[in-house]
Formats: structure tokens, C-alpha cells, sequence
């Protein structure tokens, strides 16, 4: 049996044996098949809960996912969690689209460590790239699976050394494969010496497993044909000369990336994978916070929110909040105190997302997410507590990089129109300001596609068809400073001044020159790109 959790031998069994982790991927490169052979192995028969189930037979009749299905893109996230021989998996779905990065940013503050899934034939793609420099900045363990080596793919040299080389980390080899496209046979598996072969009549089937001794084991000649055998021989040598070996320590830092080859639609490689996770890890991380770390056997439980979906149901404004566990032994029914309002909160019927179909949560531990259903009283960047007023660090809001101002075309609708924008911003779905001069909303956002998604959502949940147009500004940047400073400088900046979703203040401006001139002459006010969710 794996040891759960070798360095943390004092971690409580139940959150030792946790493994809370997202993919991270280029379009298209398997992220959806391997996580449909990860249900499968993990013993699931059924796909996230039944909150998500009801909310997707709702939107497939929508433009809204009308839109996402043509575009090939998961605009909104969601965790699924299964087991997997004495381990716990929980899987964070990460949007895929580059439109949606900010959401993907905030998903990844509420793992321990991501999985790179690569198509051998395309090497890292800029999705890809991305994504990872995003884990990079929260030094994420990461494993790397390079898919579809049923099909031509690269040679295994070169697509180790595009990842050293584009990614600047160290690759190593737990499996090398065997043959490639027609030819792929399977893989050896440099970890635990043994020899895995693909099975191309059943897709669904786990590969053979043939233990050997060594490269020169004469088992090897009777499953392999002799050119790719003296190939895998020669490869596999030159591997261990050239490329380092796993190093976990180097792993659990972010700096090594252990490389599987596999096929995730011929279930290949998959469970070495999952074993891979199981044992390089990690368990349940400390998690950042104000004004102490958070350590996950705390006995005492406490949570964050990193993701806010809204109306799953058009007709009960309700939403679910997804929380991670930074720790302790959640029970049903507890009372926990909401530290931005200071108010109790009794979380009555979390939804846990299991791959099968128990719905109720009736508990959790730390490195679990749950969803829980509120009427907005909750946002991202929440934390609950057993009381202590702590606010986990972390989760940021980035500026927007793209503005426009939107109107209700009914201008009788401009009242509904506020509460459906504001719901949005606390959704996290776009920035809203409300310009302190003249009427009317300016929405801010990463990608131009979220625009799009705006308006067709705010038509099918609200009722109200409306039109985004170009805005006068171009960049926004949250003001900060003592409170003096900063009234100074808003009243002799009206026409730029705008508040967000929060009643923070903000300065809107068409040119990045003006923001370095305020730099310049108004050093007692900053301006920032970020701000933090709290
Ligand atoms: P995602 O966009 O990353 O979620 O990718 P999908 O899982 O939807 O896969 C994209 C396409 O690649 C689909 O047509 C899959 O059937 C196909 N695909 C996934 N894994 C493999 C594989 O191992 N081999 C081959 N040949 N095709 C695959």
C-alpha cells in the first residue's frame, strides 16, 4: 500500500490521503477524455453532482451554450471528487479558454497541484504556456502527461527538451515510450521497472502489466519486435545519461516535472498517472492568510471561496459557492462564522461534488471543496472560520484589459440591469464600475468572448436584452492611499472616478501615458492592477 503521506507522517489519515489538483491544457489536447478515464478508474459512474447536472440540462437549450459548444470551449468550473484505491482525488475543472483566465487563476488558488496534459504530436501550445507560468507564480507541483501517442507524435527527446526549454523546468522520464502512432506499443515504466501494453481492442480496458528485470530481461523479446526493442534500449540509456532523475523534493518545489506518455482515449497510461499523483502528491497544503498560516490538521475548520456560480436555477436567484477546505473535519449542519460580515453562518446542505450520486454532503476534510448554496451572501475571496478572524491571502482581481459601457435597450430596464451586472461582478464573471459622473455601467473584462457571454446570459437569466458598445476608456486601476489622499485626488478626477461592484474606488483612463503621469505628480495615491478579493 502507498504511504499517504511519507513527510507529514502527523497529518490525520483522512486528509493525508487527499489529492486536490486541476489539468491544465491547450485545448484539445485530451483534458476532457482523461478526466472521463480518471472517473472511470476512480470507480464513478456519473459526472460532478446533481447542482450541475440540473444547470447544464437548463443551458444546453441556451444560446449561452449554444455558444460554448460551438466554440469548443467550458466557460464555467466545476470539482468532481472519487476515489482512487486509498486515496481521495479531487479534480478542479479549469476553464479552458484564454478568455477566462481570471477564473482559471482563482481555480488554481484552490489546488495543491496541477496536472500539464500535452499532445505529443504539438508539444507545449500556448495555452499551455500560460497556464503553467500562472502555477509557476504559486510554485505548483506539476505532472506532465503527454497524450496521444496512439497517433504520430514527436520524437520523446524532443518533446522532452521543448518543455525544459519553453517551460524552464527540469523534465524527467517516469515512462518512455514504446514505437509511436501505428506503432506505439505501450510504454516502460521507468519508475518500477515494468513493461505496460496498450490494448487497442478495448478502449475502456487497463493496459497489461508484465513486471521485468531490466532493459535486458529476455521477457522483453517476446512482447516487443527486436528494431523497436534495441530502439527502447538505446533510448531509455541515453535518457538516464542525459536527463535528471525524479527528485520528489525537486517536484513538490515546482522545479521537476516527472513526464508520462500515454493515450488517454485507449485508457493508456492513465493509471500510472494516478499513481503518480498518488505518490508525488502533494497532501493538503498550509494556506496563506491574514494574519496567520493556515495548517490543514487544524482541528478547527476553516474555508475559502474561490469560485461563485450564479443562477443555476433562473427561477431561485440561489448560487453555490465553491469552497476549499484549508482544514479540519467539516460536519453538516456547522456553524461557521462568516469573517467579511463577522455574521454566523450554519452551512445546513453543502453539496459535495462526488462522481456518484451522493449528493448531501455530510462531511468533509481539509483539501475537499464544497459547494455551498447561499443567496450571495457569499463572494470570492470569502473565508468561514470556527470563529477566528482570519482572511486567507492570494486571490486576486486583476484589472481588466478590455472596457465597454453596456445599456439595457428597454431603458426601462436600467434598474434591472444594475442588480443583474452586480450579480455578475460578485459572480466574478466580469468587473462592473459605475461611473461617479452621468448614468450608465462600464464592464470591464479579460477576453473580448466575455462580452459576448455577458450579453447572452443577462438576456436569458434577467430578461433583459441589452447592447455593449465601445467606451471612452481603455484601462482601469484601483486608487489606494489614506483616505485623505485619496478624496483629494477623486474630486479633482471626477470625470475619470468610477466605483466597482465592492464601492471601491477606481480610476478609468484611455491612456496608459495618463496612468504613468498620476504615477508621477500624485505620488501620495497609487494605482493598482490588482486589488484583493476580500
Ligand atoms: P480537451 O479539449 O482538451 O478537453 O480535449 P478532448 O478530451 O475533448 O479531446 C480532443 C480530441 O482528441 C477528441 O476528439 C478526442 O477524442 C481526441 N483524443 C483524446 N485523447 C486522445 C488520444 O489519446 N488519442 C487520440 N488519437 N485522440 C485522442
Amino acid at each position: 500500500m502507498l504511504d499517504t503521506a511519507p513527510n507529514r507522517p502527523d497529518l490525520p489519515a483522512e486528509i493525508a490521503r487527499r489529492r486536490t489538483f486541476a489539468i491544465i491544457s491547450h485545448p484539445d489536447a485530451g483534458k476532457t477524455t482523461l478526466t472521463e478515464k480518471f472517473l472511470l478508474f476512480g470507480g464513478a459512474i456519473q459526472m460532478a453532482g446533481q447542482v450541475r447536472a440540473k444547470g447544464e440540462a437548463r443551458r444546453t437549450r441556451s444560446d449561452f451554450m449554444q455558444m460554448e459548444k460551438d466554440r469548443g470551449i467550458s466557460v464555467s468550473a466545476s470539482a468532481m471528487s472519487f476515489d482512487f484505491k486509498t486515496f481521495r482525488f479531487n479534480l478542479v475543472d479549469t476553464p479552458g479558454h484564454s478568455d477566462f483566465s481570471e477564473d482559471t487563476y482563482r481555480t488554481l488558488t484552490a489546488v495543491d497541484a496541477a496536472i500539464m496534459v500535452i499532445d505529443g504530436a504539438k508539444g507545449v501550445e500556448s495555452q499551455t504556456q500560460k497556464l503553467f507560468e500562472v502555477c509557476r507564480m504559486r510554485d505548483l507541483p506539476i505532472l506532465t502527461f503527454c497524450n496521444k501517442m496512439d497517433r504520430e507524435a514527436r520524437d520523446t527527446f524532443e518533446i522532452i527538451d521543448e518543455i525544459q526549454e519553453m517551460l524552464a523546468i527540469h523534465v524527467t522520464p517516469a515512462s518512455w515510450p514504446i514505437g509511436q502512432g501505428r506503432d506505439f506499443l505501450g510504454c516502460y515504466d521507468m519508475l518500477n521497472d515494468r513493461l505496460e501494453l496498450m490494448d487497442r481492442a478495448d478502449r475502456n480496458r487497463v493496459a497489461e502489466t508484465i513486471e521485468i528485470r531490466g532493459l535486458n530481461d529476455p521477457l522483453l523479446a517476446e512482447h516487443i519486435p527486436a528494431d523497436l526493442l534495441a530502439q527502447l534500449r538505446d533510448e531509455v540509456e541515453m535518457a538516464r545519461e542525459l536527463l535528471p532523475t525524479l527528485d520528489p523534493a525537486a517536484v513538490l518545489e515546482g522545479h521537476m516535472t516527472p513526464i508520462w506518455f500515454g493515450s488517454a482515449i485507449n485508457s493508456f497510461g492513465v493509471k500510472e498517472l494516478m499513481e503518480g499523483i498518488a505518490t508525488y502528491g502533494p497532501e493538503p497544503q498550509p494556506q496563506s492568510a491574514d494574519s496567520r498560516q493556515i495548517s490543514p490538521e487544524e482541528t478547527k475548520v476553516s474555508g475559502f471561496v474561490f469560485k461563485v456560480q450564479a443562477n443555476m436555477d433562473p427561477k431561485h436567484r440561489d448560487r453555490v459557492a465553491f469552497m476549499r477546505l484549508a482544514s479540519g473535519h467539516f460536519r453538516r449542519g456547522m456553524k461557521l462564522t462568516h469573517v467579511r460580515s463577522k455574521k454566523p453562518m450554519t452551512v445546513s446542505a453543502p453539496v459535495l461534488f462526488l462522481a456518484s450520486d451522493r449528493e448531501l454532503a455530510e462531511e468533509a476534510w481539509a483539501g475537499d471543496i464544497i459547494g455551498i448554496p447561499n443567496h450571495g451572501q457569499l463572494r470570492i475571496g470569502d473565508t468561514l472560520t470556527e470563529g477566528e478572524m482570519l482572511r486567507v491571502t492570494g486571490i486576486p482581481s486583476f484589472a481588466p484589459e478590455l472596457l465597454q459601457s453596456v445599456r439595457a435597450t428597454d431603458p426601462m430596464k436600467g434598474k434591472h440591469l444594475e442588480k443583474a451586472l452586480m450579480q455578475f461582478a460578485e459572480e466574478g464573471a466580469a468587473k462592473v464600475f459605475k461611473p461617479a459622473i452621468g448614468s450608465g455601467f462600464v464592464v470591464g473584462v479579460v477576453g473580448a468572448l466575455q462580452f459576448e457571454v455577458l450579453a447572452s446570459r443577462i438576456e436569458m437569466e434577467y430578461g433583459i436584452p441589452v447592447r455593449f458598445e465601445p467606451s471612452q476608456f481603455t484601462s482601469a486601476r484601483w486608487v489606494d492611499g489614506d483616505r485623505q489622499a485619496v478624496e483629494k485626488f477623486t474630486d479633482s478626477n471626477k470625470q475619470h472616478i468610477a466605483h466597482d461592484h465592492d464601492g471601491d474606488i477606481v480610476y478609468l483612463t484611455r491612456l496608459q501615458w495618463d496612468i504613468d503621469r498620476i504615477e508621477r505628480d500624485h505620488p501620495e495615491v497609487t494605482l493598482k492592477a490588482t486589488k484583493e478579493m476580500m
